[in-house]
């Protein structure tokens, strides 16, 4: 059995895999493949608001939100924001808490004027960084909530007057919130919502309001809202997917459902690793990620073997990014707990023949 451990594209659930290999087949007993049929069709349009709707529903959000689905990856978010909400007679907060918010103020640098209200790089983006003052005239404030490569996650929102982007790429549909908080939220599917490229947006109507129109069609969020997320052709089969991993979200019990879940994986695996002195835990345990657990070995040469002992009992995708080094263990929305179960007792046994 293989136990996918990967920081992304990352697991799915076994019913949306079947579902959507049947859909390329014969999408709902159409005789068409859902590759090969217009998205201007009453069948996809069908597909985008049912997705749109389960967004709205599973995350509670009020009626002055927009749900949008488009093209590019978190990637694109990071300059598309900007773009629309930045200029150079304005600033824009944004927080350095890893490796992806570092990408996104290197884009925003490029439309106008970036605060950094604070950074843990001095130590390779290990913590959360706390105790930062927002500026009152902010255009907005920009945070990962996820740190998906150092294996940290803020708690809470910040409180604030300044309107609030998130980028939730690898943390949404995890745990509650309040999400009507924020003024946009974007997240790259291929972590909880599902295929790569598409990015889910959740964005106010009256921040939309306040956007820059001098941009390129596909860059202007306000024709995306205007045109149901059909500005053009949209990654059609990754929407598909993504509605199904919204259906089957529902059905196990949306959001609070799943939020147990994942605290029951993470703290098994984190408090397994904690009683350990072989491992070393980074991150303090006020910042760990429920999504990403990282950790490392006090001996090198014990990583390897600890790898190869994962690799033969099937358990794939743990080691860490480079920037990090040692283990990430991702346990994403579908991840059953039982192979947290299987990853925690491998890990116990194998600190047992090695002490
Ligand atoms: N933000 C976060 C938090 C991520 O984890 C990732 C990808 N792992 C990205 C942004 C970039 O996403 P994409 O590859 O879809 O552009």
């Amino acid at each position: 059995m293989i136990h996918n451990f990967n920081a992304g594209p990352s697991i799915l659930p076994k019913e949306v895999f079947e579902e959507a290999s049947r859909a390329i087949l014969n999408f709902n007993e159409t005789g068409l493949s859902i590759l090969e049929f217009g998205h201007r069709t009453p069948m996809f349009e069908s597909v985008v608001s049912e997705a749109m709707d389960l967004v709205r529903e599973l995350m509670q959000l009020d009626g002055n939100k927009e749900v949008m689905f488009l093209h590019g990856g978190a990637s694109t978010q990071f300059f598309q924001v900007p773009m629309n909400f930045l200029s150079k007679d304005k600033t824009a907060a944004y927080l350095d808490g890893g490796v992806w918010g570092s990408k996104a103020i290197k884009e925003a640098k490029l439309f106008g004027n970036v605060e950094v209200v604070a950074s843990s790089k001095d130590r390779n983006y290990s913590y959360i960084p706390t105790g930062y003052t927002l500026p009152d005239n902010a255009a907005y404030f920009h945070y990962t909530t996820n740190n998906t490569i150092e294996g940290t996650q803020m708690q809470g929102i910040p409180s604030s007057s300044v309107p609030l982007i998130a980028d939730m790429s690898s943390d949404i549909l995890s745990c509650g919130m309040d999400f009507n908080r924020f003024s946009f939220i974007y997240a790259g599917a291929q972590k909880n919502i599902g295929a790569a490229g598409v990015n889910l947006v959740v964005a106010d109507k009256d921040f939309l309001a306040t956007g820059n129109t001098a941009i390129p069609s596909m860059m202007d969020y306000r024709q995306h809202v205007a045109n149901g997320s059909m500005l053009n052709t949209p990654p059609v089969f990754a929407i598909y997917v993504c509605l199904l991993t919204l259906r089957w979200l529902k059905k196990i019990g949306g959001i609070p459902a799943i939020e147990k879940i994942n605290e029951q994986k993470a703290d098994l695996l984190y408090s397994t690793l904690a009683s350990l002195p072989m491992f070393n835990l980074p991150v303090p345990a006020q910042d760990r990620s429920k999504m990403n657990a990282v950790f490392t070995m006090h001996d090198p040469a014990l990583e390897k073997l600890f790898l190869t002992r994962c690799e033969e009992e099937g358990m794939v995708g743990i080691k860490g990014h480079r920037s990090v080094g040692g283990f990430r263990v991702s346990m994403y929305n579908a991840m059953p707990l039982s192979s947290v179960v299987d990853i925690t007792d491998l890990i116990k046994d194998f600190a047992n023949k090695h002490a």
